[in-house]
């Protein structure tokens, strides 16, 4: 009797130990071990993210079933042959479209969806709502509190959606992904408003960011951004999008915050390799423009927010970004800063701009 409780007062303090080391409560030694890969996979326009460790895969979305072909042999080099976990973030085409497929191909041992969703069926929902039940797929609902497993050492918590929305992207699962001192963060479809909404509830700051909906100008708010910090953004997009994807502005934006964005329509696939501590990227790196992998000057210390500036292309006056008094959409010029618009001839909103 007195043996034994010797013995676990000496286990628990060696865990005391280890967990003092490292601040996560995985031992550092045991996360340095085992490699994580993220892979943000080229899928055209669409997002599919395939997550590797400790021998598990899992998937976060598919693409478009038109463009399955370019998961497919992505996992097929990968040499994949079954997923732990599938997870959908939300029941856009462009993001599960492929998912009754990938359950044909492939050894799908659990799908995770969101516990909110909106009414709509379709074609697509139908046929994966049934390749789950011919497959007999356990298949787990997630919200805001919930974490799914993938093994010790890498973590995943889930922190939206919190209610139901009729909007799919709304109700788009996002997700942080823990591994030693790496961090990752998926935000499926999420619009600005429920960006601002999580970064006030929540510390997400992270290493790597996907860019919630494929870049959109109604996703990547200044206050998100600012809270998240990610030195490395990655857009997942195709090439000539029809909505614009990504919008120029958001391109110009992530580059106050990231030393690095990554847009899978130039960079191709993008993959991290993290060891618990460093992080490596492997993509494709091209140069002919301004948005590809890119070095942006400085920190998010030295570039402070109200540095985006908006000039309305018709009175040719510049605002701050938090101005209430922004032209529409279709009349601003975005710059870097008021010297910059002064060079092109705008003049400052004195109610806005602060000098
Ligand atoms: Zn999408
Ligand atoms: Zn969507």
């Amino acid at each position: 009797m007195k043996k034994i409780s010797v013995r676990l007062l000496l286990v628990s303090f060696v865990l005391l130990l280890l967990s003092a080391v490292n601040p996560y409560g995985t031992p550092a030694s045991e996360a340095k071990k085992q490699m994580l890969n993220v892979s943000f996979i080229d899928v055209g326009q669409g997002s599919a993210t395939l997550i590797q460790y400790k021998g598990k895969n899992v998937l976060i979305d598919t693409g478009e079933e038109t463009e399955y072909n370019k998961l497919k042999s992505f996992l097929d080099e990968k040499k994949v042959k079954s997923i732990s976990n599938m997870i959908i973030t939300h029941n856009d085409s462009d993001h599960m479209g492929g998912a009754d497929l990938v359950i044909r191909d492939y050894k799908v041992k659990k799908v995770t969806r969101a516990k909110y969703q909106e009414k709509k069926k379709n074609k697509q929902i139908t046929e994966f709502d049934n390749a789950i039940k011919d497959n007999k797929i356990k298949t787990k609902k997630v919200k805001a509190g919930s974490k799914i497993k993938i093994a010790a050492g890498a973590q995943m918590t889930v922190y939206s959606p919190s209610k139901k929305s009729d909007e799919s992207n709304k109700n788009s699962i996002v997700i942080r992904l823990l591994h030693g001192d790496n961090s990752f963060l998926f935000t499926g479809d999420i619009d600005a408003n429920i960006e601002n909404s999580l970064v006030e509830k929540y510390n997400l700051e992270s290493d790597v960011l996907q860019v919630a909906h494929h870049g959109s100008g109604y996703s990547s708010a200044m206050l998100f951004l600012s809270k998240v910090k990610a030195k490395y953004s990655v857009i997942s997009v195709g090439e000539g999008n029809s909505y614009g994807h990504p919008a120029d502005f958001v391109v110009k934006r992530l580059g106050n915050f990231s030393d690095y964005i990554y847009r899978t329509d130039r960079n191709g696939t993008v993959t991290f390799a993290s060891d618990g501590n460093v992080l490596n990227v492997t993509a494709k790196e091209t140069y002919n423009d301004d948005v590809n992998v890119q070095k942006v000057p400085g920190t998010p210390a030295d570039n402070n927010i109200g540095r985006n500036i908006i000039g309305n292309v018709n009175s040719k006056v510049y605002h701050s970004e938090d101005c209430g008094n922004l032209p529409y959409e279709k009349n601003r010029k975005y710059f870097n800063s008021g010297e910059a618009a002064e060079s092109e001839g705008y003049r400052a909103h004195s109610a806005c701009v602060r000098r």
